[in-house]
């Protein structure tokens, strides 16, 4: 075990715009936060720039930038994350989509993109698409999971494959299903989407008519009878967090595509009693998880969705009242923490302004704390006060800077 250990908190979206309240207030600034000032008080605090400024972050780009990765080099494409974060086994040479269950009519125009969010028969689906086998490519196993509501992962196994294949989702209801096409002159890319057409067609023919649906659409439902497979991606190999740091570590979270990312980089991953992924969520029981994990591992990562999911809703009293319940649920890590050996860094992976309710390339704040940590004068944690922080403005790397207050590093050069 090392001598000083590591916690990073990330809540999803964290940051906002002075739009965002009547007061001409952030949420995060109009919102009763006296355990995040009190952390401030202690440490310091700077300005994030998820992944470089003027760069509009995806969740799954930023995370990989903040964990110390390059994301123009190394990111893969999304699909992976989900796979892995949904328990499916991937192998080097697979190519990962994730997927949508959504609601076509008999031509394959799309009535709902997410089944009505169905929030029930996720096992019956996943069981009807077990097995499926691609007409022109037998030698390629098709691997299948569910996941929460619409949600899923799909694999494809076997030789001369290619992430280099067009989206079947038309990302829009009343437009029919997109035909994939392959988006390199390459006959792994060729070979690729003809499958993913084929899988298409097929999920509808062993969906429409499962019990399941067809009770749906008796009780006035939209049935889940298609997979909508995108964001294809290869298996990376990263160079994983004990690897780079000689360290074991936790990953504490609910949405696939996070477990997923914290597991490809050589993280445990640990389920918290009634972690929803949503505004729903035990953030109380994933901080206390977090403390307990923290005893045996030299790094815990926390993810908490909820301040994303009020920000893509447009819904500031959702985002501020969220805000304040992580920070009801931080009591417990401020008195409780070993804070003579621990490092806390508790950040946003981007912003999602009410205002504008998806991701903007404005900077975040973060805040670093623990005992090598040099105080500023900063006595609160949002955005306005993050702008006068001893930590000024940087790009990503929060994990790496962690890492260094931990000294966990090695050093580059003599
Ligand atoms: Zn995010
Ligand atoms: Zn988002």
């Amino acid at each position: 075990m090392k001598e000083f250990k590591g916690m990073l908190i990330i809540a999803d979206g964290l940051g906002g715009r002075p739009t965002d309240t009547p007061e001409g207030k952030t949420c995060l600034e109009a919102a009763r936060t006296p355990h995040l000032d009190e952390l401030a008080r202690r440490g310091a605090l700077g300005l994030l720039d998820p992944i470089a400024p003027g760069v509009r972050p995806g969740s799954d780009t930023a995370h990989l930038s903040i964990f110390g990765y390059d994301p123009f080099r190394e990111y893969p494409g999304r699909g992976v994350f989900e796979a892995v974060g949904v328990g499916l086994e991937v192998h080097e040479g697979d190519i990962c989509f994730r997927t949508n269950f959504a609601t076509v009519d008999e031509n394959f125009v799309v009535r709902d993109r997410r089944a009505g969010r169905i929030h029930e028969g996720q096992e019956e689906l996943e069981r009807a698409l077990q097995g499926l086998k691609p007409r022109s490519a037998p030698d390629v196993e098709v691997l299948f999971k569910a996941s929460t509501e619409h949600r899923g992962a799909l694999v494809l196994r076997g030789p001369d494959l290619s992430p280099s294949v067009s989206e079947a989702d038309p990302h829009e209801v009343g437009r029919r299903v997109h035909e994939v096409v392959p988006l390199e002159d390459t006959p792994q890319a060729r070979r690729t989407a003809q499958i993913v057409n084929d899988i298409l067609k097929q999920s509808y023919e062993v969906l429409k008519d499962l019990p399941l649906n067809k009770e749906r659409e008796a009780k006035g439902l939209p049935p889940a009878n298609i997979l909508l497979p995108r964001g294809p991606s290869t298996v990376p190999r990263f160079e994983t967090l004990p690897q780079r740091y000689g360290i074991t570590g936790t990953v504490i979270a609910a949405g696939a595509l996070y477990i997923g990312i914290g597991k490809l980089l050589g993280l445990e991953f640990q389920r918290a009693e009634g972690a929803t992924g949503g505004l729903d969520t035990n953030v109380n029981n994933k901080i206390a998880l977090a403390l307990e994990e923290l005893r045996r591992k030299d790094f815990v990562f926390v993810h908490i969705k909820g301040t994303d999911t009020a920000g893509h809703d447009r819904n500031a009293q959702a985002k501020m009242g969220f805000i304040e319940r992580i920070d009801e649920a931080l009591k417990p890590l401020v008195e409780g923490l070993d804070w003579e050996r621990t490092h806390l860094a508790f950040t946003g992976d981007h912003a999602t302004p009410v205002q504008y309710g998806d991701h903007v390339s404005d900077p975040v704040p973060v805040l670093f704390a623990g005992p090598n940590v040099l105080p500023d004068p900063v006595e609160a944690f949002h955005e306005r006060a993050a702008q006068r922080g001893g930590l000024h403005r940087f790009a990503g790397r929060v994990v790496p800077m962690l890492a260094g207050y931990n000294n966990w590093l090695q050093k580059f050069g003599t």
